[in-house]
């Protein structure tokens, strides 16, 4: 209860959003010993030196999406796979990227746990994706970027819309919100956030 009125307070009105987020379990996507600060607002350490993110900005960044119940949605840094899950509650179909072996294995394993079976996870580099996972409708970026890379605006299809931190890895960045429509892009600024950088390549350490 406190949790949704709290998402509600900080502007979050999307009602299916909401739901997902009362749905998803956030307890299950954090380590035994931060149970007690998985429902409250705040990011939270998760293997692998990474983060499972604030749920505002999870349900920021699921709203900003404005998905529907028909989209294939491509997320780059499954990370807990908490967002994941949001994601999988709200679409048809979700692929999810990870670059550490042993977060993708979690996740993967928590989210069938939770039923989930419309959403794969997959180990690989999200900033140099192979070349036939198709186009999606959606794609949300959670590790910051210095720019949103050509390669997932290819991977957008008519009308897509991507939503990706933006700016310098050590520092604040923006959310950046992007349509292509007509064979146009249009960005537009969101709000500052603060991520884990995006970095090349599959990850050496598990
Ligand atoms: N969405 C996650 C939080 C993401 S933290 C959640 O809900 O818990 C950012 C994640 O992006 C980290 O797990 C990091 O390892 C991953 N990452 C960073 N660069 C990446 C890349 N190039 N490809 C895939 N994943 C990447």
């Amino acid at each position: 209860m406190r949790f949704q009125l709290s998402l509600r307070r900080r502007g979050i009105s999307d009602r299916r959003v909401l739901r997902a987020m009362e749905e998803v379990p956030r307890d299950r996507f954090v380590g035994a010993a931060d149970q007690g600060y998985a429902w409250r607002d705040s990011a939270l350490p998760i293997a692998c030196g990474q983060t499972i993110s604030q749920p505002f900005v999870v349900a920021y960044m699921t709203e900003q999406l404005q998905l529907d119940s028909r989209h294939r949605v491509l997320e780059i840094g499954t990370g807990s796979g908490y967002q994941a899950a949001v994601l999988a509650k709200l679409v048809r179909e979700v692929l999810s990227i990870e670059r550490y072996r042993t977060l993708a294995d979690t996740a993967r394993a928590q989210l069938e746990q939770l039923d989930l079976y419309n959403v794969e996870v997959m180990l690989g580099d999200g900033l140099n994706l192979a070349p036939n996972l198709g186009t999606f409708d959606r794609i949300i970026v959670t590790a910051a970027v210095e720019a949103v890379p050509q390669s997932l605006i290819e991977l957008l299809g008519e009308g897509g819309v991507l939503v990706a931190p933006v700016g310098p890895h050590h520092g604040v960045q923006t959310l950046v919100r992007l349509r292509k429509s007509g064979g146009q892009i249009e960005y537009r600024d969101l709000v500052d956030v603060r991520f884990v950088p995006a970095l090349p390549g599959i990850a050496r350490e598990l």
